[in-house]
């Protein structure tokens, strides 16, 4: 019986991991391996981290944790977790194995869908890429393209010209309105209404996106809209709320306090998967920080 068993070692559950640890904390902190910003090759706006791969900062994370002797990391995935009638924590991993905690930290992270056009999956991550703030900085002053249809592509749109001067809004045959096509007018952005038949380019580059009627536009990096969903139903099997915010960035999330308390006794959750700001690493590690520390107390107070 562990004190806390983490599912997720992304910056989330990492940061969780070391606050635990730290505290003295017998904590397991189970993973599969897939954070959700492997497919970048650099971490933009993280502090101390910035402009650096995904995957160094994870190993860095690691090697942190393995200082602590109260900690372990486990590969492994849980396909199903339950808490008991004693209020403890039971959890399957998916060969089989159970493990158990008294309590249990949620830090698994999202599923980040974008738009299916072809072409789009080998770019994510580089010259596709859905935040700004992540990745604008690397592509400023390219020729860019923004796909998303309505407000939400015109927000996109109108945000990214403090990054580059060209700029076309794809609505990938949506129309836009006469108002909003003033106001793009006004703001020097183009727009292409015409349906997209995939994006072009050498290996996993960007150069053009390719219209339905077989012409091209030049264009060397494209924001697109992603929605973000949980990626299994644990939360809500465990009793947690989830809700869906329909801000710029889609986001299910689970409800959380502000101490990163689920409702649920013994049961916390963590960066992306309940996040209801834009996600991002540093969120990531400041709410993993708070539901670890949170965490450490309740079990310190007897939970
Ligand atoms: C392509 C891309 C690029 C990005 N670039 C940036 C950037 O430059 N700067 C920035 O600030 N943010 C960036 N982000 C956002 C940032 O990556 C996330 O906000 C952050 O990774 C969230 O951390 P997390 O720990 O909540 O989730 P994740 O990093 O996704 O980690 C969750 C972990 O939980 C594991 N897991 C899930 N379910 C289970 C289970 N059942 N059993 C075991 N393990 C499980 C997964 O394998 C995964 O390793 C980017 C996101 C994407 C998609």
């Amino acid at each position: 019986m562990r004190d806390c068993l983490v599912i997720g070692a992304g910056a989330a559950g990492l940061s969780a991991g070391l606050t635990l640890a730290r505290a003295r904390r017998t904590t397991l902190i189970v993973d599969f391996g897939r954070q959700s910003n492997l497919a970048a090759s650099s971490i933009g706006g993280l502090l101390g981290y910035d402009g650096r791969p995904p995957a160094e900062y994870y190993a860095a994370a690691r090697a942190e944790l393995a200082a602590y002797p109260s900690v372990e990391l486990a590969r492994g995935e849980i396909r199903q977790a339950s808490r008991q009638e004693d209020g403890t924590y039971e959890v399957t991993f998916a060969d089989g194995r159970l493990e158990y905690a008294r309590t249990l930290l949620l830090a698994p992270g999202m599923d980040y869908r974008y738009p299916q056009v072809p072409g789009l999956a080998e770019r994510w991550g580089g010259d596709v890429f859905h935040c700004p703030f992540c990745h604008g900085w690397e592509v400023r002053d390219r020729p860019t393209a923004v796909l998303a249809a309505g407000a939400v592509g015109l927000h996109g749109a109108m945000n990214l010209r403090a990054y580059t001067p060209d700029i076309t809004l794809l609505t990938n045959g949506s129309e836009l309105s006469d108002v909003q096509q003033a106001q793009l007018a006004a703001g020097g952005v183009k727009w292409d209404e015409r349906p997209l038949a995939g994006l072009a380019g050498e290996g996993s580059r960007l150069s053009a996106v390719t219209f339905t009627d077989g012409t091209d536009l030049a264009v060397s990096a494209m924001l697109v809209k992603a929605f973000l969903y949980q990626r299994s139903t644990m939360a809500q099997d465990l009793g947690a709320t989830v809700t869906m915010s329909d801000e710029h960035l889609g986001v299910e999330s689970i409800v959380v306090d502000r101490l990163f308390r689920t409702g649920v006794p013994g049961l916390f959750a963590a960066g992306d998967a309940a996040t209801s700001v834009p996600p991002s690493m540093a969120a990531a590690v400041a709410s993993g920080y708070l539901a670890g520390a949170t965490a450490a107390v309740q079990i310190a107070a007897g939970y």
